[in-house]
């Protein structure tokens, strides 16, 4: 079975539009979102309404916490700050009402789904490295866990003797001696200077795991973002993938 792991969409309706579609076209069956489907971007409705139609299980994020008014923007930096604000009056009821069946981790056959890192869920540390990600395995009993947050595509492979490796990989097989920590990369803000959405795809019978990158309509969403007068910055990062 080809299972989907999306995340970090952050109201980019082009991006997830795109993504779904190139989902529909690889015969997934499943997905599974990881948090963060709105701040940053325009769309926070629309795209929470696609996350609870076609996603199975759907976490939580930071800025869908602090979109449900759960968690102060005060720790926020300043073009963040502004696009939350920006978020809160738009989002609508029923949008928070989807976003309270949303949940913190999930488990799907030897997977284990989390937003930040599977430590502390509610607290959002960031996994950039190695050295952060050695402790993490301590915290799921599953094969592989996924995450997202950084926005940046990462595999951290622990062996039997417990080193680390981290890995730049579009590919993997991976191998049941191992377990794995993976982040799955951002639909609607990637940071890796590649500007194409990101997302992953499992085949649970093969043990693959292949990243994909699509490519959406990134002028359109620029305007639009422009046009509801967002932070330039956050308007212009989308075009270089920073
Ligand atoms: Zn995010």
């Amino acid at each position: 079975m080809k299972v989907a792991f999306i995340s970090d969409i952050h109201g980019n309706l082009e991006a997830l539009e795109s993504v779904l579609r190139d989902i529909e076209k690889e015969g997934v069956e499943k997905i599974h979102f990881l948090g963060d489907v709105v701040g940053y971007g325009c769309d926070p409705n629309e795209c929470v309404k696609l996350v609870a139609t076609h996603c199975e299980f759907k976490l939580l994020g930071n800025h869908d916490f602090a979109a449900m008014g759960l968690e102060s923007i005060e720790n926020f930096n300043q073009v963040a700050q502004a696009s939350m604000t920006w978020t809160i009056e738009k989002i609508t009821k029923k949008s928070v009402s989807f976003l309270a069946d949303f949940e913190m981790d999930a488990d799907f056959l030897d997977y284990h789904l989390v937003h930040a890192s599977p430590e502390e869920p509610e607290q959002w540390h960031y996994i950039l490295n190695a050295a952060h990600a050695t402790a993490q395995f301590e915290h799921f009993s599953q094969s592989i866990c996924f995450i997202g947050h950084s926005h940046i595509p990462a595999i951290f492979i622990r062996d039997r003797e417990g080193n680390i490796t981290q890995m730049a990989k579009s590919s993997l097989e991976c191998s049941p001696e191992k377990r794995y920590l993976i982040n799955v990369g951002s639909v609607g803000q990637p940071r890796d200077n590649d500007p194409r959405a990101c997302y992953i795809i499992a085949d649970t019978d093969s043990n693959q795991i292949n990243y994909r990158r699509v490519d959406y309509d990134v002028k359109t969403t620029q305007a639009k973002m422009k046009k509801a007068r967002l932070p330039d910055f956050l308007i212009e990062r989308l075009a270089v993938g920073q």
